[in-house]
């Protein structure tokens, strides 16, 4: 079944082949007990503060020990310095639609570590993610991916799994086949399934609510199973993502109690509604807008320019109404699954359906902090806080694809990637 998962991507996705030089990104930034200065920068301490001007970050031991005005902020004379002048530093950011089933992230328990932290850094560090949710890949092969970077130290991001993939019988969306993705065909299956899986070290679930089928409507999960594996997963802490695909697989996100939609739904060609709307921010649903996907998407299956812009101007509106009613919104791209690594053109996307610097910020810091669970530790540019931290060449409260551009990422003070 895996093997078959692999080869089906590699006909799916093309992907570049080359590997960049990752010595930099494995450099320590500081040694244990130095500190080090980020000076001169203009820091976004968090998407709700003012900007601090010509700025000053103090790291030790993998924490922010100090932030602030330069004039106000002591630096030991111990303390290594890194000159950010001219620079725009934030927290580090998330992204919370990734998948490692490219055939270059096959075999990850044996790959050799420069060669995972190059892959890294084309992918990921270099967009400035310090931390990933992986909707759902190859779960035991995520999990080594993770065990790497954690036990060997190598520069990457935080790895969260949402793992399985379930649809329910016969619910294979049409663009996987002729693979067959795992299938629950009752509650009391889901709930075996579901329970054994979790128990494997993921962190969350991925299933279908609703599957894309060629030429017939789409297959709906039904609700009793998809409020079966929330259920198990709620039960254990853990959250659960679907793949809405249209509104009929939203009323079962709902009905369920589905915590996040991994994309935003044109194919139904349908608006959000207001009341939709409104019972999305009720549930507190998460929204993930994979907006450059769907241009991705059609252009590779020869749909005309307009189509495409019509397709996409269904899925701008409804992360407009999302995004003005209030609800919550998670950065992410499908990266992985789509082979255009940049993320610059979803800014450009999100800002084009009226979301400000500030909250497309949110979505790539705060918002899934605190979904996550982790806001006390990561997601903001304050004393106590790991040193995650972003350093971009230009500023994105000026020019919003600015976010892409990225100088430096730290995690936990760690440089896991520095521009040549
Ligand atoms: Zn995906």
């Amino acid at each position: 079944m895996k093997k078959r998962l692999f080869a089906l991507y590699l006909l799916l996705v093309c992907f570049g082949a080359h590997i960049p030089s990752v010595a930099s990104a494995q450099d320590q930034a500081s040694s244990k007990n130095q500190s080090l200065a980020l000076t001169g920068a203009k820091i976004y301490p968090k998407p709700t503060a003012k900007p601090i001007i010509n700025g000053v970050v103090l790291i030790k031991d993998g924490r922010i020990v100090a932030v602030g005005d330069s004039r106000k902020i002591k630096i030991p004379n111990s303390s290594k310095v890194l000159d950010c002048r001219g620079l725009t530093l934030t927290a580090a950011f998330w992204n919370s639609h990734v998948h490692f089933t490219e055939q270059k992230w096959q075999n990850a328990a044996s790959l050799p570590a420069a060669q995972l932290a190059g892959q890294m850094q084309e992918m990921l560090t270099r967009y400035g993610f310090a931390h990933v949710l992986d909707t759902g890949s190859f779960t035991d092969n995520t999990l080594a991916l993770r065990q790497r970077i954690e036990k060997e130290n190598i520069a990457g991001p935080s790895i969260r799994l949402a793992a399985g993939s379930f649809v329910s019988l016969d619910g294979t969306p049409f663009y996987l086949e002729p693979l067959k993705l795992p299938e629950l065909a009752t509650p009391a299956e889901a709930t075996k399934i579901i329970s054994g899986l979790l128990a494997s070290g993921v962190d969350g679930i991925k299933i279908f609510a609703a599957s894309p089928k060629r030429g017939k409507p789409p297959v709906v999960m039904p609700l009793d199973i998809a409020k079966a594996v929330v259920s198990v997963a709620h039960a254990r802490g853990k959250f659960v993502v679907a793949h809405p695909t249209n509104n009929a697989g939203i009323e079962v996100v709902l009905g369920a109690g589905v915590d996040i939609l991994a994309h935003t739904t044109p194919d139904g060609g349908q608006a959000w509604s207001e009341d939709l709307i409104k019972r999305l921010k009720v549930a507190r649903t998460a929204l993930i807008p994979t907006l450059r996907l769907w241009r991705f998407e059609l252009e590779r299956n020869k749909v005309s320019a307009a189509g495409v812009e019509k397709f996409l101007e269904v899925a701008l509106q409804q992360l407009r109404a999302y995004s003005q009613a209030g609800g919550e919104i998670l950065f992410g791209t499908d990266v992985g699954y789509m082979s255009i690594y940049s993320t610059a053109d979803e800014y450009e996307l999100m800002a084009k359906a009226g979301m400000s610097f500030q909250q497309i910020l949110a979505s790539l810091t705060t918002a899934p902090a605190a979904r996550f669970g982790v806001a006390k530790q990561t997601g903001k540019i304050a004393v106590g806080m790991d040193a995650d931290i972003v350093v971009l060449t230009a500023d994105p409260a000026v020019d919003i694809k600015a976010l892409a551009n990225v100088k430096y990422t730290f995690r936990k003070g760690k440089i896991i990637y520095a521009l040549k």
